[in-house]
């Protein structure tokens, strides 16, 4: 599955786990183990050392801090004394007693009520498992250490390993698990860096430092390709660039059908950081902030101030153009370690999102508050995610306009008014919408949710992938209510699921009346170049038609004869 466009050629990088299983044994010279410890230790400090300043200067102090953590846990005597005294005592050999140590606090701290206590555990287990990599002798991989040029290859990517590539060495990447819609393929696509994700069997068939191509426009992986074969992708890769550059044309235009209807595209973002890109890329406005990325990749939840000051800067970079922030969407493949959350059999059905939100309201209330303060810096809406019933929305609206009134009391300003509305991602909401519709100012529909659980597929399994289907009747059919639903009551409809920067979908949802367009940034200019030549009436007139369509194939190929696309 192409899940970032672009083309990658370079050699691979596989980032996987180290196997890190060992014998414990017995010891005649226990100097010489601690000696083999305190190496260990040394080199281990020396490459956080590294990263953390790397993670400083990429992703900030923030982002950086948990290095600092780590590496306060492998100086901690507390730590490394009773691993040597264990090596002396038992004569066993360093991996025996830093294993054996190490969990023996894990399960300790663990166990505490205290969440700062339940955090060093994290830290324990992260750095030990660095120090025995190297007791050991195995590669430990680092995607934030890496300097020259690769294609990173691994069985999936974590959004905060996503976060941690550099873009200027790691080239593309490709993965065996994850579909379009997994976040690692969404960060792919904010950080404009070629991706094929969902190839099952990539890391079985790569070796390391071989040459790759990761063509990201189409879908294909490329081992140990032929000369031929490199240039004919550099020539591919020179084409795309040059579409590009036709594209960064409309860069300042509106986006207006071929009859001068003005539709709105906007641009879905993780991070303060991404706006550069959405301005870059001609975006209208931001139709996602997904808002997650601040509670990840680190040990504690962001603080008010914290919060306050990202969703600020957004907003002032954005001045009036409009900025859909999304409440917390915690939860499926979007984990946080320090919550502790229970595992569950189906996450993507679970405790997440406004679910835990109404639960934790101690959480939910700071974002909001953060929010409210922010609302007088810029043109803000919110939404919340994965509203199941209208009760969940009243009670979300009703926290938020109790934060705005303990705001107001502490004499603290916020935005007069505001929109508040919700994510359309679970059929239930999108079949009783003209209900929804009456209580909220807009909606925006989640398609990558939508999608999985229309179809009950599961986005993440790429097994079940070819049941992601954006243009099956099923979904148009939930689409063309929510859209209609909201025009009956003057409201407005967006979508900020990936369908919406589709090109098959985007003469469709033209056709169906959506309101706004919410992307990855890079897909604006094309499809604003895209809607350039389409005719909104026209695509109206097919609506009856395609909703009463049997399947997926029939509605492409019909989208496809109509709007002249091979
Ligand atoms: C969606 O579900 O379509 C959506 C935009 O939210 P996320 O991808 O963050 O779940
Ligand atoms: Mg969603």
């Amino acid at each position: 599955m192409a899940a970032s466009s672009g083309i990658a050629i370079a050699k691979v990088y596989r980032l996987e786990a180290p196997d890190l299983s060992y014998n414990k044994t017995e010891v005649n010279n226990p100097e010489q183990e601690v000696k083999r410890l305190h190496d260990a230790l040394d080199i281990s400090k020396q490459e956080l050392e590294k990263i953390k300043d790397h993670t400083k200067k990429s992703l900030g102090d923030e982002h950086a801090e948990i290095f600092s953590a780590h590496l306060l846990v492998l100086s901690d005597p507390e730590l490394i004394k009773p691993i040597e005294d264990k090596i002396k005592a038992d004569n066993v050999n360093a991996e025996a007693a830093l294993d054996e140590t190490a969990n023996m606090f894990i399960d300790m701290f663990k166990g505490m009520d205290n969440e700062y206590m339940r955090e060093r555990a994290a830290d324990i287990q992260d750095v030990t498992k660095r120090v025995m990599a190297h007791l050991l002798n195995v590669t430990f991989p680092d995607p934030a250490l890496i300097n020259e040029e690769v294609v990173i290859v691994a069985d999936d990517l974590t959004p905060s390993d996503t976060a941690q590539l550099n873009k200027q060495f790691v080239k593309g990447f490709t993965t065996d698990i994850g579909g379009r819609t997994s976040h690692s393929a969404i960060m792919a696509r904010s950080l404009e860096i070629p991706a094929v994700v969902g190839t099952k069997e990539i890391t079985n068939k790569a070796e390391k430092d071989v040459m790759i191509i990761v063509d990201g426009i189409d879908g294909d992986v490329i081992i140990d390709p032929s000369s031929d074969e490199i240039n004919k992708y550099e020539q591919k890769q020179q084409e795309f660039e040059k579409k590009k550059q036709e594209w960064a044309k409309l860069k300042d235009e509106a986006t207006v059908t071929s009859e001068g209807e003005h539709v709105e595209l906007a641009a879905n973002i993780g991070t303060p950081e991404d706006v550069e890109g959405v301005l870059n890329n001609g975006g209208e406005g931001v139709g996602l902030y997904r808002t997650e990325f601040l509670y990840m990749g680190k040990n504690q939840l962001p603080t008010e101030d914290e919060q306050y000051e990202a969703y600020s800067s957004v907003l002032k970079q954005m001045g009036d153009k409009p900025v859909v922030v999304r409440t917390l969407d915690i939860g499926g493949d979007k984990e946080l370690d320090y919550l502790d959350l229970p595992d569950e059999m189906n996450p993507f059905l679970g405790y997440r999102a406004i679910r835990l939100c109404l639960e934790r309201d101690d959480i939910f209330r700071v974002q909001l508050r953060a929010l409210l303060r922010a609302s007088i810096h810029g043109n803000l809406k919110i939404m919340f995610p994965m509203i199941a019933t209208l009760q969940e929305f009243r009670e979300a609206k009703a926290i938020l306009n109790e934060e705005k009134q303990n705001l107001i009391d502490e004499g603290k300003e916020v935005a007069e008014a505001f929109e508040v509305g919700m994510m359309v991602e679970i059929p239930a909401t999108a079949v009783i919408a003209r209900q929804f519709a009456k209580e909220v100012d807009f909606f925006s529909i989640g398609t990558n949710d939508l999608i999985q659980y229309t179809m009950a597929a599961d986005r993440m399994n790429e097994r079940v992938s070819y049941l992601y289907q954006p243009y099956n009747p099923a979904i148009l059919n939930l689409i063309n209510n929510v859209i209609e639903a909201a025009h009956a009551e003057g409201k407005w409809a967006g979508m900020c699921g990936e369908m919406a920067g589709d090109e098959i979908a985007i003469p469709i949802l033209l056709g169906l009346g959506l309101d706004e367009f919410s992307m990855s940034a890079t897909s604006i200019l094309p499809a604003r170049t895209q809607i350039k030549d389409l005719s909104k009436q026209e695509l109206a007139s097919f609506k009856s038609e395609i909703l009463s369509m049997g399947t997926s194939e029939e509605v492409v190929q019909f989208v496809k004869e109509k709007t002249n696309q091979s």
